[in-house]
Order: structure tokens, then C-alpha cells, then sequence
């Protein structure tokens, strides 16, 4: 064994799977076997592996400058450049950005940029954070109090409690919905649930509401028509900022741009940004904030000096010259209509396995989507255990697809942006094979 200690993982049996080398939307093992990586990674490698653009950009900047901080102000022209590129991409009005290092530290920054700045306007009590159900936003201590997983929580003592966290219910109609609930009435009913809590709680104590435009990690959950618009109003009515972390919906992976667009969402206070904003090739996040946030995070420099908060690699160079380049590429390339294009064909082939037995739920949006097996087709019955939705993973890695089981029973499927048709095809040949292998498997061990 080495003496790894494996990230989400369980220790007793991680998986012994060695990875070696990566090319377009393939990886291969030590072994020479070759997967198509339906998961790009963790939805990350938007643009796929040994993309030379992309290396020859890291190693350019490597040569030219490997290192420079931001402290003090001090900056570097690719960091100017990726700045005024996110804020001019986002769906936000004049955002400035703050960089980091992953999605967990990006949401970690913003929770203390919404603590100083209502500190600065004179609201130090207006500090808790509605985060949702069935939500990942990281595993950092701040991160995983927001993130809605008892997995990510249970013997960690979070959350925490200090942070102030509400929880409020998934968006998600097929798990959630009350017994003959239509989607309209069970999306009054949750997001009655949301106003009653901030009543309960006081509007003047809640900061913000932080959402994955689109639930990634924990199941891939689009909430029903109409869910945000009736969350836009209920915040604005209680003075309560709308967070959207983008972390895995943004840059082309839901059918537009940011997930936000595709989700109808209007113009977010906060936004978080990560993953594909390198495609996975260096480790980089951005927070981003209003020009109103921003302008009163300033006034407090006359009084306190400094805003006291930033990392050794904050806007480090050559992460930075990579995120241009993939954005340069995204938009060269009209990589995120390609997306578009492709992720609606993807959408439409998964739904053709829709009448398998072990079937309950097809969702998704764009290039994200998920397959939820059940033990009950016709009731919905969710497994107890994950011993099926983990078969199913390991017989589409024997037949030569990553893929990841995830909310217990669901599959995955997140593959790079530049997949194409031909090779969606491919992707859902193993499935199928897949799914008839775990169904006979389920079968036998009686879980259907
Ligand atoms: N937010 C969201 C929506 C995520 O999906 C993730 C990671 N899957 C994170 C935050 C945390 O990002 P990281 O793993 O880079 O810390």
C-alpha cells in the first residue's frame, strides 16, 4: 500500500486503477488500457488531454515568469488579462475578481468577503447563509458546512456552526415531490419553505443564498421551470444576495455559457469559478463580486489598512496564462456551441434508455447529465445501499468508460466539451452493456 491518503475515498478499499497518460478524451492505464473519460476528470478537463496549446502556453509562462505573487498589489499582466476577461464573460455587471487556488478556498473567500463587506456598510449582523439540501460546495472547513452531503460532514463535526449556515430542501421533483404534487405546486411549497425560514431566521441576519445553478456533484439536479424566478423574488424582496457557484456549471458544460444563463437566473451578486476555467490543466479559481460589493470592500482600507485575506498563489502566473489560453480556445474554437450542440444529442441518446428496468430518473442539461438506477422502476424506490450504482461504475470501467456513481444510486456523465457525436455513441453502447451486466448482477442479489 502506499502511503496515500485517498481524498474521498473509502480507506479500506480504494480502487487500485493506476492512471498514466491522457489524450484528447481518452486516458490509458499503466497498463495500456484506454477509457473514454466520461467525467472529464472531476468535470473539469473541459478541452480534453495533451491539448499543446494549452502546454505550450504553462510552459512559456513557466519560462518567463514561474512566480509572482499579488500581495500589496503587486501584479502581472496575464493576471490583468484573465481578470478583465472573466468580467467581461460573466453574466454580472462590472464584477472584479478575486483569485484562488480550487472551488472549496473560492467559496471560502467569499464568505469572508460577504462578512467584511457587511461589516464596512454597518450590518455585522447579516452574516448567515442559505445554502441547499443535497449541495456540494467544497470540503474546506467554511466550504463543507455549506455543502448539504452527510458525507462530507459526519465525524468532521460539521457543520460548523459559528458560520451560520440554513439549510433549505434540493430543488429536485423526483425525489422531493409529495405523493400526486404537480412540479408547479412543489415548487410553491419549497420556496414557501424558503420564505418561511427567512422570516423565522430575520431577513437582517442572512447574508446570502448560495446555489449550483444546476446540482452537480450530488446528483445533477435542474430544477423544475420557474423554481429561480420565484427565489429571485423572495431574496430581493428580503434584501438577501443571490450566490451562484458555477464551479462546475460554467464555461459551456450546461447548453450556454454559465449556467446561470441556461437556469433563466438574473444577474448573481456572487459567482464562483474554478475547474473549467483552466480545463483541469493547473489549479485555479475565481471569485466574483458586484462592482456595489466591490466598491464598499474599499472604504474599510482608510480605517483597517488592509483587506487582510489572500493566498501565496493568488493569481499565480501560470495558472493564469493557462486559464487565458482555455478561454482564448472556448471562444475560438466555439467550443461552448459545439457543446451545445453535442450535449443536446448526448441528452437525447441517454433518454433511449429510459424503459431499462433498472432505470428511475434521466436528467440532465447541455454536457452534464445523470442515469438514476432504483430497486422499484414503477415506485421510485431508491436503493438503501450503493452496491448497484458502484457495479454499474466498475462494468463501464471494464468495458473502457469512466464514469462515477454518485448520490448513492446515479451515474455521471460529464465527458469533455470537445467530445463528438460519434463518440457519445460510444459512450452509450457501454452504458447499455453496462447496465444489462449490473441489472443481472442486481438480479441474483436480490436488491430488485
Ligand atoms: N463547488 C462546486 C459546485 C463543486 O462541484 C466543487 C467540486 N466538485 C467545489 C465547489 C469544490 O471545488 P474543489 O474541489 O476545487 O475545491
Amino acid at each position: 500500500m502506499s502511503p496515500i491518503i485517498y481524498p474521498t475515498t473509502n480507506l479500506k478499499k480504494p480502487s487500485d486503477l493506476v492512471i498514466e497518460r491522457g489524450d484528447g478524451i481518452y486516458i490509458f492505464d499503466n497498463k495500456g488500457k484506454k477509457y473514454l473519460e466520461g467525467m472529464a476528470g472531476l468535470w473539469c478537463a473541459s478541452l480534453g488531454y495533451n491539448n499543446q496549446e494549452i502546454i505550450d502556453a504553462a510552459n512559456a509562462q513557466m519560462s518567463k515568469l514561474s512566480f509572482s505573487h499579488m500581495f500589496g498589489g503587486k501584479t502581472h499582466q496575464v493576471g490583468i488579462d484573465l481578470a478583465e476577461k472573466l468580467s467581461s464573460m460573466v453574466p454580472m455587471k462590472n464584477a472584479k475578481v478575486f483569485f484562488g487556488n480550487s472551488g472549496s478556498d473560492a467559496n471560502d473567500t467569499h464568505i469572508k468577503i460577504l462578512r467584511y463587506y457587511f461589516n464596512a456598510i454597518g450590518k455585522p449582523q447579516k452574516y448567515k447563509i442559505i445554502a441547499r439540501e443535497r449541495s456540494y460546495h467544497g470540503v474546506t472547513i467554511a466550504s463543507a458546512s455549506l455543502t448539504g452531503l452527510p458525507v462530507n460532514h459526519t465525524h468532521f463535526d460539521l457543520p460548523f456552526d459559528a458560520l451560520g449556515v440554513l439549510r433549505t430542501d434540493a430543488p429536485h421533483y423526483y425525489r422531493g415531490a409529495q405523493p400526486q404534487e404537480s412540479e408547479t405546486e412543489f415548487v410553491n411549497r419549497i420556496t414557501n419553505n424558503l420564505e418561511q425560514l427567512i422570516i423565522k431566521e430575520g431577513p437582517e441576519t442572512i447574508a446570502a443564498f448560495i446555489v449550483e445553478p444546476i446540482t452537480g456533484a450530488s446528483g445533477v439536479i435542474v430544477p423544475p421551470q420557474g423554481y429561480y424566478e420565484k427565489v429571485q423574488a423572495i431574496l430581493a424582496k428580503y434584501d438577501i444576495l443571490f450566490w451562484a457557484d458555477e464551479v462546475i456549471t460554467g464555461f459551456g458544460r450546461t447548453g450556454n455559457d454559465f449556467g446561470s444563463t441556461t437556469m433563466g437566473i438574473k444577474t448573481p451578486d456572487l459567482m464562483t469559478l474554478a475547474k473549467q476555467l483552466s480545463s483541469a490543466y493547473f489549479p485555479i479559481s475565481a471569485s466574483l463580486v458586484s462592482d456595489d460589493i466591490y466598491q464598499a470592500l474599499v472604504e474599510p482600507s482608510n480605517k483597517v489598512g488592509v483587506f487582510g485575506h489572500g493566498f501565496t498563489y493568488t493569481g499565480h502566473p501560470v495558472g493564469c496564462a493557462v486559464a487565458l489560453k482555455t478561454l482564448e480556445i472556448y471562444q475560438r474554437d466555439n467550443i461552448f456551441d459545439h457543446a451545445a450542440d453535442v450535449g443536446e444529442y448526448m441528452q437525447t441518446k441517454l433518454l433511449t434508455l429510459k424503459d431499462h428496468p433498472l432505470i428511475g430518473e434521466i436528467r440532465g442539461k447541455g454536457m452534464i447529465a445523470a442515469v438514476e438506477l432504483v430497486a422499484d422502476k414503477k415506485t421510485g424506490l431508491a436503493f438503501s445501499h450503493g452496491e448497484v450504482g458502484n457495479f454499474a461504475m466498475k462494468s463501464c470501467q471494464q468495458l473502457g468508460m469512466i464514469t462515477r456513481a454518485i448520490a448513492g444510486s446515479s451515474l455521471a456523465f460529464c465527458p469533455p466539451l470537445i467530445i463528438t457525436k460519434p463518440e457519445i455513441d460510444e459512450m452509450i453502447f457501454i452504458l447499455q452493456q453496462a447496465l444489462d451486466e449490473t441489472f443481472i448482477f442486481a438480479s441474483k442479489n436480490k436488491y430488485i
